[in-house]
């Protein structure tokens, strides 16, 4: 049963959603030529209260909770081209209303809430990959503030936020060894300035996320407050492992959404096209199969996404939230491509132009299989840490 706020922050959603619909196929043509970021999708995530779930009321928020931001990012993800900006600027929400100090709190959250800062999440290297434990980013204290230098790589949507959330070494993985600590010791979290004097952008050419440029990140001596740390230095794992659950459960919901436009273009389509005179192509078995197929996959993710998003807004422990979470990417992967094969599948041709958009959702799909965090992963995750069995890296 909802009441009355979940029921007036659906309402507003929907209508928000279908005003969006009206002009969606004009705004998905200019999204695809220029490349920009869809700031009116922002902005109307940001009008019926998007931003504000994770956050509090005293801080400006509705605090609606994962379960009803996953939701309303689904349906907004229908339209095709809801960005990855508003998960990123949430993994940097969770991290400032669970861990962060009341000033921070005080200073960035109600801001956050109404879409007015946008942040992005600085956490792979080069050299770390995969393996965040292995990040040679270093803040170094001196003089009552931290002096950042490092490099970042893949940074989506650098350019165009305001604030970035970075995951940095305060103390060396060799230091860690030495000191008989284990590796998750020695990393922290800031959140600071993308346009901080000593940090240098530069536009990386990859695909696979249409309105958001990837970009390299350097740092070089750039000057930290210490208030801008969010939670025990050194302890920032603890910190990231909230945000990853957000990005896992998120990143879900944007496939959800995606599953749905694909179903809603081949299933419009299918009923029109007749090739062999009698029957719609709508009528095929090759045709429907892969369309149920999808809409099965569909449902069984979205529970298992509800799951872990019921858990983390219980505050249940992270390792239990990260199962189902996890869980949930590794299904939302294999639903994503198997949508969009489908929907191409039943397009034939047109599957390819650019009209439809569906060629370049594969290139999306295919995105999600890989990061933020590939379904090899996930699979390593679950058979070392639920299954009992020998780590095999
Ligand atoms: C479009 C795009 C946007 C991105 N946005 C961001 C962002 O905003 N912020 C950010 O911090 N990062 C971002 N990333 C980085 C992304 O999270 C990384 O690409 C990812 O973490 C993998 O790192 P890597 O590319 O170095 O691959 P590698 O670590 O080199 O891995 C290569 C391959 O080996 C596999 N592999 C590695 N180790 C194992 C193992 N133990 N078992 C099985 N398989 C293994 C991997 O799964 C992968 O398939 C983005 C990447 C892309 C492509």
């Amino acid at each position: 049963m909802m009441d009355q706020t979940q029921d007036f922050f659906h309402k507003k959603v929907k209508k928000s959603v279908a005003l969006l619909q009206e002009n969606i196929s004009g705004l998905r043509q200019t999204v695809l030529q220029t490349k920009r970021f869809p700031e009116e999708v922002w902005q109307a995530m940001a009008q019926v209260g998007l931003m504000g779930c994770l956050i509090p009321k005293e801080y400006g928020g509705n605090h609606l909770g994962l379960l009803e931001l996953a939701w309303g990012m689904e349906n907004f993800s229908t339209c095709a081209y809801a960005s990855p900006l508003p998960m990123l600027t949430n993994m940097a929400i969770i991290c400032l209303v669970r861990h962060g100090s009341d000033e921070l709190k005080k200073k960035f959250l109600p801001k956050l809430a109404s879409g007015g800062i946008k942040s992005c999440v600085a956490a792979t290297e080069e050299v770390s990959g995969t393996n965040m434990f292995r990040i040679e980013t270093r803040a170094d204290k001196k003089e009552g503030r931290y002096i950042l230098n490092g490099s970042k790589i893949y940074i989506s949507g650098a350019d165009i936020a305001d604030k970035m959330l970075v995951l940095v070494r305060t103390k060396t993985a060799a230091e860690c060894q030495k000191e008989g600590l284990p590796k998750t010791f020695g990393l922290s979290v800031f959140f600071i300035d993308v346009r901080s004097s000593g940090v240098t952008l530069e536009k990386m050419p990859t695909r696979g996320e249409v309105s958001l440029q990837q970009n390299i990140i350097r740092f070089k001596d750039v000057k930290i407050s210490e208030e801008d740390l969010i939670g025990p230095q050194d302890m920032g794992a603890m910190v990231m492992f909230d945000a990853i659950n957000v990005e896992r459960v998120l990143g879900t919901a944007l496939v959800l959404g995606v599953s749905q436009h694909c179903l809603d273009v081949a299933t419009d389509y299918a009923k029109k096209r007749n090739v062999f005179g009698e029957k719609t192509i709508a009528s095929y078995q090759a045709i429907q199969h892969p369309l149920a197929e999808t809409k099965i996959r569909q449902e069984a993710c979205r529970l298992m996404m509800e799951k872990a998003a019921c858990f983390f807004d219980e505050a249940a422990d992270p390792s239990q939230v990260g199962f189902y979470a996890n869980m949930a990417k590794y299904l939302g992967a294999e639903l994503g491509l198997k949508a969009v094969d489908a929907a191409i599948e039943t397009l034939g041709g047109k599957g390819f132009h650019e009209n439809h958009d569906l060629i370049h959702l594969w290139e999306q799909a295919r995105l999600f299989k890989t990061a933020p965090v590939s379904n090899n992963m996930i699979l390593n995750f679950i058979a070392e840490h639920t299954l009992g069995l020998p780590r095999s890296y």
